[in-house]
């Protein structure tokens, strides 16, 4: 295989890699902050649950000592019916009386519905305790993650970089142009040849340019050509070895591009 070919596989390799350390890189910040918004939101919904638990405790309490003081009347208006002399008076403490007691059943029922309303109030802060507890740990590890992925890329990018440019200074600039050129527009610059097809466009390679690639004879006249896919551009490359088409997605390994070069 011509070296220059040999090189832009690697240096594609390099590329591809380079582009999902950084996506990764900026990617874990923005985990953090939704990991943060998470939280806060589970902070919230406690927040809620709890205001709206000590709002009804606090109606109950009032209630109670409502049901109290009616109580205390009644027992009053009790006694000056022991005391009542017309018939006109023992009827209007009965009305008294008897209006006392519907406010007590009505506070009552109030009551009960208050309890009610406690009870979902307090499942919604068991649900609302365990979220935070949940998303608590979740940011924690994505900080964790991302502390880590800052200074571990940041080092491999460095190293890459390096690798990197060593290697594109061996490789032809006319060549190494026009690798740039088509991995800027599409992705990538260089695509392997699988059963007459370029792997990257899906397209044929026409019979006679197949045969001229595919020729293993270091002596052919098309020894050292690099050809071009004539749908898509991207520098083709054949590897006997390989029946089955290579994925030249992000993060192929560079150790698999060399043993596949
Ligand atoms: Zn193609």
């Amino acid at each position: 295989m011509n070296a220059d070919l040999e090189h832009l596989i690697i240096l594609q390799a390099q590329d591809l890699e380079l582009r999902r350390l950084r996506a990764e890189l900026a990617d874990a910040p923005i985990q953090v902050t939704a990991a943060q918004t998470a939280r806060a939101r589970a902070e919230v919904a406690l927040a809620e649950a709890n205001k709206s638990l000590s709002k009804e405790e606090t109606l109950r309490r009032s209630q109670e000592l409502d049901v109290k003081d009616r109580q205390g009347k009644i027992s009053r208006l009790r006694k000056q019916m022991e005391t009542a002399t017309s018939a006109a008076q023992i009827a209007a403490l009965e009305h008294e009386i008897s209006f006392s007691e519907q406010a007590i059943a009505t506070l009552e029922d109030e009551e009960l519905a208050s309890l009610e309303r406690t009870d979902a109030f307090d499942l919604a802060r068991g649900k609302a305790t365990l979220t935070l507890e949940v998303t608590t740990a979740t940011l924690a590890a994505a900080r964790v993650r991302a502390a880590d992925i800052a200074t571990r890329n940041t080092a491999t990018i460095a190293g890459i970089e390096t690798e990197r440019a060593a290697l594109r200074a061996q490789i032809d600039e006319a060549r190494l142009s026009v690798y740039d050129r088509i991995s800027k527009a599409k992705g990538t610059g260089v695509s392997q040849a699988i059963d007459h097809k370029c792997a990257a466009c899906q397209m044929m390679v026409r019979p006679q340019r197949w045969n001229d690639l595919t020729d293993r004879d270091p002596n052919s006249e098309y020894a050292n050509t690099i050809f071009t896919c004539e749908t898509c551009g991207r520098l083709l490359f054949y590897d006997p070895r390989q029946d089955a088409p290579i994925r030249w997605a992000p993060g192929e390994k560079l150790a698999a591009a060399t043993t596949n070069s």
